[in-house]
């Protein structure tokens, strides 16, 4: 494979991983670990030596039925989640559990509470609406979403259904992190302290997996797969019984948690393919166990390592680069940041891609650039792309 730099690429090597592919730090769908590509290559073509690829075999046959058991199994080993919580795997994005979960959870006239922190976490409030009275307890906006609410800001009603959030923000870039006693950032999640015996949902999207997590502390999560999980077709959910459950209002038989509780995700015909995408990677991120280490903190601890290397380059540009998010709010998962003009974004943005590392662009609604390093990002791409920030602005600042 060629290596060469494309012409417009100011005389610097184009940065590439081992195996010849560049850095992708695009925001979603985004990068899978090579090793889980390189097997589904082959399961496209043949998977377990049946004669037959993963996308031809039926659902309802032994060998998906192995497929969904081990990802089933190894979505619960990651986290050691307790049996009274079901892993759901569903279709319809992300966004679909905006609808879902008022639908399955909220009667009509009684409060659900939203902390609208970002986009999506605004979109979730907004979808919600359908389904009777809302609430915002607590909000980002009036500082275009740049920091996480304290603990005491949160304004909650009387006796919410739920209270929804979103762990990391995707497109602010900023992220819930608990302090230690000495106010210093840990890096470890932090929830909205919400009412006594009132259940957590959260839209953990964009860092599921890219920490440690303890899955009793909520009664929903939900994540899309194609940032931290996998890719495009399917949805997590993580419910706990009870939510499960739940009977609010009438709904579609499709339309409810139960349904799919009840019949291992697939009444219908699940995505397969997304699934066992799903499966590869949990026993990817099961593979980064070390004697006497769960495979989360080895992750949680390189992915601080990666967003550190490019939080560096912003703090040490003598304000070349401004980083969006108050700095114990910060993503490590999602780094946006400005060039002192807007014209210097798209320099950099169009010679960063020309040397491998691509899809930084920023959210229009932030402009800018948008780092994404998911699980997924080697941490080279994350060094190659704080050398060049250093770089270029030195070239330009
Ligand atoms: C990407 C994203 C979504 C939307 O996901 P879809 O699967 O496209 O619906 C929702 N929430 C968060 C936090 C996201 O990052």
């Amino acid at each position: 494979m060629s290596t060469a730099a494309p012409a417009h690429a100011n005389h610097a090597a184009v940065s590439r991983t081992a195996s010849g592919r560049i850095f992708n730090f695009s925001a979603g769908p985004g990068c899978l670990p090579e090793e889980v590509l390189a097997q589904v290559q082959k399961d496209v073509f043949n998977i377990a030596a049946t004669g037959i690829g993963i996308l031809e075999h039926s659902h309802r046959g032994k060998a998906f039925d192995r497929v969904l058991a081990e990802a089933m199994h190894d979505f619960r080993a990651i986290s050691n989640l307790p049996e009274n919580y079901h892993v759901l795997f569903m279709t319809g994005g992300a966004s679909s559990q905006n609808f879902l979960v008022p639908a399955n959870l909220k009667p009509q006239d009684q409060p659900a509470d939203y902390i609208t922190t970002g986009y999506w976490a605004e979109k979730s409030l907004e979808h919600a609406r359908p389904y009777g009275v809302l609430h915002e307890a607590a909000t980002s906006k009036d500082r275009n979403h740049s920091y996480i609410p304290a603990d005491g800001q949160a304004r909650y009603s009387q006796a919410p259904a739920y209270v929804h959030f979103c762990s990391n923000n995707t497109i602010y870039g900023t992220q819930w992190h608990k302090a230690d006693a000495a106010g210093a950032c840990t890096w470890h999640q932090r929830d909205p302290v919400a009412p006594p015996g009132v259940p957590l949902v959260c839209d953990m999207s964009s860092d599921i997996y890219s920490r440690p997590v303890d899955f009793t502390r909520y009664g929903l999560v939900y994540a899309g797969a194609q940032k931290n999980l996998g890719a495009a077709g399917t949805t997590l959910v993580v419910i706990r019984d009870d939510l499960a459950s739940r009977k609010v209002r009438e709904l579609p038989w499709l339309l409810r948690y139960e349904t799919f509780a009840k019949d291992e995700s697939r009444p219908n015909t699940p995505p397969v393919f997304a699934i066992h995408i799903c499966g590869l990677v949990f026993k990817w991120i099961l593979s980064h166990a070390q004697p006497g280490r769960h495979c989360l903190d080895v992750i949680h601890e390189r992915n601080i390592r990666k967003a550190g290397h490019v939080y560096q380059a912003i703090d040490s540009s003598g304000n070349f680069y401004r980083g969006h998010a108050d700095k114990n709010a910060r993503s490590l998962m999602n780094i946006t940041f400005k060039c002192p003009t807007p014209a210097l974004d798209d320099a950099f943005c169009s010679q960063a891609a020309a040397q491998g590392l691509d899809g930084m662009k920023g959210h229009r609604s932030t402009g800018g650039m948008r780092a994404s390093m998911y699980n997924a990002m080697p941490e080279d791409g994350c060094k190659a792309l704080a050398q060049f920030m250093k770089d270029f602005a030195a070239r330009n600042g």
